[in-house]
């Protein structure tokens, strides 16, 4: 069976779950869903990122051991992806034993074979970042991210020869154009690497820092957060055992958002490289949520809660808005406006109408009972599956690239075919005269198999609401798979309507 393994970053348990992380998370479930769909053995990674001085500071102001503070945050991770129905399979923590483990092994192969040495740094360091800054990097000798200025500190440290990997890593991306994608991501990473490229500070002294994975040759230094964090993509597997790692590691699918474009981009392949280990398949870039303020980051303030859309909105709703609203590696604008015009729109008005008008012909006419469908289709019939084996086509290739949005229009712009399939058939009209009694039977066949083929391919996208049109047409996985046309016996019973969506009055209440 073919492997997929995708991974969203571990989450820094400085702050509460908000829109940036919520986005990330739901298009890795909805990838692995969609590669599940087609016979994918899909595999997905989350978790939180839990040392360094950013965590060990907000544990003192909070008053807890860095330990139950990082404890404390990373549950409220895992419930609340529990809570939105994320299909994670496994959720790491990087205070997890077997990754601290797997992380000093890795550091000490690295170590043993020369390319972490003793060295002298002084520079300007952030500790909001956790980084040097060059003092090109500083904005009015501020950090960017942060606007503070960065305190002047000089002190002894482990280095990675990262240096040595710059050649590689660059004829890396050029021979697999979409190793790093979308494309004006490589780009920008390309052009990164047109500088020489420094060697990586992997410590921090112990007499700084002791919240850290110790390293195995000096215990006077903790490892550096993301020589730490990035190896769980590794560890995660590794713990399950060496098949997991062989077979899925070279299919990994990385997820980030463009903050933490360099050290997925830079530093993680030339780690992989120095430590023996193949690169990941793909590094997937998405942009930011940008409200009216300004960029929403983890530090720059949190709107934007999941739990909180989900109880006022529904999660499928939600899910809907964000792989709709957003193009992969593009900013989007987040309001609150544009999420009610959308569910109003598009899932109350047209997907909802459809599917309870089309249930409730059925209930109406014909008890509920399906109709036989003839041999011979009408050109409206025949149009009407042949749209929607186009909009399933087309899904295959804007999920292969991450289009999400463009996926979503592709079968959205097939129900706006069926919705006007029913103008056209006027069922509700031609239910009036008997003699016209079998062909009312045959539209709503074909309708309902419309309602089945909604079923299966808006559940990678809307899985909640996937599952209810299957419950509401009464068929179970294996007949959502037939082709159209073989869905449902004559005589199969499916049930009355419910509605799926109702309409969101713009005072914002239901
Ligand atoms: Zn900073």
């Amino acid at each position: 069976m073919d492997k997929t393994y995708i991974t969203t970053p571990l989450y820094y348990v400085n702050a509460e779950p908000h829109l940036g992380h919520t986005y990330t998370t739901v298009v890795a479930d909805t990838l692995k869903r969609y590669w599940q769909s087609i016979g994918y053995d899909a595999f997905l990674l989350t978790g939180t990122d839990e040392h360094g001085d950013k965590i060990a500071q907000a544990a003192a102001a909070s008053g807890s051991s860095p330990k139950d503070y990082a404890d404390r945050i990373s549950a409220l991770f895992r419930s609340t992806w529990d809570s939105c129905g994320i299909a994670y399979d496994h959720f790491i923590r990087t205070t997890d034993d077997y990754h601290k483990d797997y992380v000093q092994k890795v550091l000490q192969r690295i170590y043993d074979s020369g390319d972490i040495y003793f060295g002298e740094y002084g520079g300007f360091y952030c500790y909001g970042c956790e980084r040097f800054y060059t003092e090109k990097e500083l904005v009015d000798g501020k950090c960017p991210d942060h606007q503070k200025a960065p305190e002047y500190i000089s002190e002894k440290n482990y280095f990675f020869r990262m240096s040595q990997y710059q050649e590689r890593l660059i004829e890396t991306i050029q021979a697999k154009p979409d190793l790093i994608r979308p494309e004006r991501y490589r780009t920008e990473v390309l052009a990164f690497l047109r500088e020489p490229l420094e060697d990586l500070c992997i410590s921090r002294p112990t007499s700084r820092l002791q919240w850290g994975i110790p390293l195995p040759f000096d215990a006077n230094y903790v490892t550096y957060v993301w020589f730490d964090a990035l190896i769980n993509y590794v560890s995660a597997l590794e713990h399950r055992g060496a098949e997991s790692l062989a077979t899925f590691w070279p299919k990994a699918q990385h997820l980030i958002a463009k903050d933490i474009l360099k050290p997925h981009a830079i530093y993680w392949p030339t780690m992989l490289m120095a430590a023996g280990l193949p690169l990941y398949d793909h590094l997937n870039v998405h942009g930011y949520w940008v409200m009216d303020s300004g960029k929403m980051s983890k530090s720059l303030g949190n709107v934007i809660r999941p739990l909180e859309m989900k109880a006022r909105f529904g999660m499928d709703a939600f899910r809907y808005f964000l792989l709709r609203e957003m193009a992969f590696g593009q900013d989007a604008k987040f309001s609150e406006e544009a999420l009610v015009t959308r569910i109003n729109a598009d899932l109350a008005n047209n997907l909802g109408n459809l599917v309870s008008r089309v249930l409730a012909m059925q209930e109406r006419y014909f008890a509920g009972v399906v109709q036989p469908l003839s041999a011979s289709w009408t050109t409206e019939d025949a149009a009407l599956r042949d749209k929607f084996i186009q909009a399933e086509n087309e899904l295959k290739g804007y999920m292969a690239e991450l289009q999400f949005h463009r996926a979503l229009e592709s079968i959205w712009s097939a129900l706006d075919h069926a919705n006007r399939y029913v103008v056209q058939t006027a069922p509700f009209t031609a239910i009036k005269d008997p003699a016209k009694q079998v062909r009312v039977g045959e539209v709503l066949h074909h309708l309902l198999e419309v309602v089945r083929t909604l079923a299966r391919v808006l559940a990678p996208f809307m899985p909640e609401t996937a599952l209810r049109l299957r419950e509401l047409l009464v068929v179970d996985e294996r007949a959502l798979k037939n082709p159209w046309g073989e869905g449902f016996v004559a005589g199969h019973k499916i049930n009355p309507p419910k509605i799926l969506f109702p309409r969101i009055e713009t005072d914002g209440k239901k």
